[in-house]
């Protein structure tokens, strides 16, 4: 039977500066403390490099890069440059990235192929909109956005997938476990049917409105792995009782 260790991973979007690094101090002793739980943090790229000397126990991230490696895309990072700042993974196909950059499934594959080349690790989102779940079409559009989106070699050993429900990003809102628990199960089944035995090692993480209060019980739902959070990470206040819920 494959252990696929829990990881809590951060994303601190558009937000932060040079002194809010300050709040990884406890988020890199709670790592320590807590040696079972893989502990990761995405910040903005200007921040990489800072974060990792202020966090050299921390894996510090990228929230997206470039799906070439060079050329000419003013104003866009590429995997190597986020790498030689010190990143070991990037998120791609996050569904603000899909919202306001119009990324699709077939960006986040090219993209998670981008960071592969460079040797980073790749945190994989997907997640339907309200209106798909609505619709009672969640289950499907997460499948296709797998389908599309997994690279071919995909390997537990630097892939992860995180199911991120767009209504639920930064909305306060979560689905019930049992909706969790659906999601997770079709993840873990389509991926299977496209990777074979090594979607066993592929962790799929929760993301969506994950606090302190609700990550013990979101964790303990089968399949899933760890979170992925957004608002509650840019505080080691919020963020530590998340990584202690998971330890
Ligand atoms: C995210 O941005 O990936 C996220 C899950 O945000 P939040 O935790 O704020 O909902």
């Amino acid at each position: 039977m494959t252990v696929r260790r829990r990881l809590v991973a951060g994303n601190w979007k558009m937000n932060g500066d040079l002194a809010l690094l300050a709040e990884l101090d406890a988020v890199a002793a709670a790592a320590a403390a807590h040696p079972g739980v893989d502990v990761a943090m995405a910040v903005p790229a200007t921040l990489i490099a800072p974060a990792v000397q202020r966090a050299p126990g921390l894996a510090i991230g990228a929230e997206d890069v470039h799906e070439a490696d060079s050329g000419a895309y003013t104003g866009s990072v590429s995997a190597a440059m986020v790498r030689e700042a010190g990143a070991t993974f990037t998120i791609v196909g996050h569904s603000e990235r899909r919202e306001y950059q119009n990324e699709t499934s077939q960006d986040a594959w090219a993209k998670a192929a981008a960071a592969r080349r460079q040797g980073l690790s790749v945190i994989l989102c997907c997640g339907e909109t309200g209106a798909e779940r609505d619709a009672g079409r969640a289950e499907r559009v997460v499948q296709a956005q797998i389908e599309k989106s997994l690279p071919e070699q995909a390997h537990g050993d630097w892939l992860t997938l995180a199911y991120e429900p767009r209504w639920a990003i930064g909305s306060g809102r979560t689905p019930t476990l049992e909706e969790i628990a659906a999601i997770h199960a079709i993840a873990r089944a389509k991926m299977r049917q496209l990777i074979g035995d090594a979607a066993d090692g592929v962790r799929i993480l929760y993301g969506g409105s994950v606090t302190g209060d609700n990550a013990r019980a979101i964790m303990a739902v089968p399949d899933v792995d760890g979170a992925l959070v957004g608002g509650a990470s840019l505080t080691a206040a919020k963020f530590v009782p998340i990584i202690e819920a998971a330890g």
